[in-house]
């Protein structure tokens, strides 16, 4: 119960208010009660007694819990002597004021369980990839890092969906089944990962907010008819050399020769 201990008669400033909600997660206008559930659901997942055994995870628990405590105890002492949420004016200014020097200073880049796009925690290390053909020319991208589970199926959906529409028109076919495996992977560990739950405000990302998620592009009508038309193509252009059993020749030749010879047969 060490983490329920509150020390009623500190003073908390306007500055430490502002502060406090971002840590807690709330913006200025939540009340005290939501403010409190959303404290308990952090302390739920950051306690250290929840987190793994190894030292460097038990000390980043220790450090999460010491912050998310220490802007509960501004919060209850702010409603104790009701001034909660009368400042919000005064905390937005002393916040932008504040950017120029105190948090710039204490700032920090993002660790490895952290998103490394909006900063928000839990993540896990990801990689997608997505790749455009036309002919002989290809262009391929690996996405390699920490990502959210919102972060994350935003990045691999954006990726297959790419792939689906760019992937299939040239040699860079050959990777596409790379592309597919990795977004299906990516996939099952984000479901498994969760939503993300804790954004330590000291975190320097890109982006403050998770990003938004797309359906999957299976349900997307380009990039699924893209596919489906790509794959057609191919099968029937396959479908006449077949019985000469060599399908590298014929997925070689898949482009206009095979195809005008479809027509003939
Ligand atoms: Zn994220």
């Amino acid at each position: 119960m060490l983490y329920f201990n509150v020390n009623r008669s500190r003073e908390c400033s306007a500055l430490e208010e502002f502060e406090a909600r971002a840590i807690l997660g709330v913006s200025q206008g939540v009340s005290f009660g939501d403010v409190k559930k959303s404290y308990r659901s952090l302390v739920k997942a950051m306690h250290p007694d929840v987190a793994l055994r190894d030292s460097e995870s038990q000390k980043r628990a220790t450090n999460a819990m010491g912050r998310i405590n220490e802007a509960w105890e501004c919060i209850q002492a702010l409603e104790a002597i009701g001034r909660l949420g009368t400042s919000s004016s005064t905390a937005s200014s002393a916040g932008s004021s504040a950017n120029s020097s105190q948090f710039r200073s204490r700032n920090r880049a993002t660790l490895v369980d952290e998103c490394e796009v909006c900063g928000s925690w839990p993540a896990i290390p990801l990689i997608v990839s997505t790749v455009s053909t036309f002919w002989i020319f290809m262009r391929r991208v690996n996405y390699e890092g920490s990502l959210c589970r919102s972060c994350g199926l935003a990045t691999s959906r954006y990726y297959l969906k790419e792939a689906m529409m760019k992937g299939w028109w040239g040699l860079g076919i050959i990777f596409m089944p790379i592309v597919i495996a990795r977004s299906v992977i990516a996939e099952r560990k984000l479901d498994a990962l969760g939503d993300p739950i804790y954004r330590d405000i000291l975190v320097i990302t890109p982006n403050e907010l998770p990003l938004m998620v797309e359906d999957h592009p299976i349900k997307q009508p380009i990039p699924l008819l893209a596919s489906v038309g790509a794959i057609v193509l191919i099968v029937s252009s396959l479908i006449p050399t077949s019985g000469t059993s060599d399908p590298t020749q014929s997925a070689s030749s898949s482009g206009s020769s095979s195809g005008s010879g479809l027509l003939k047969v």
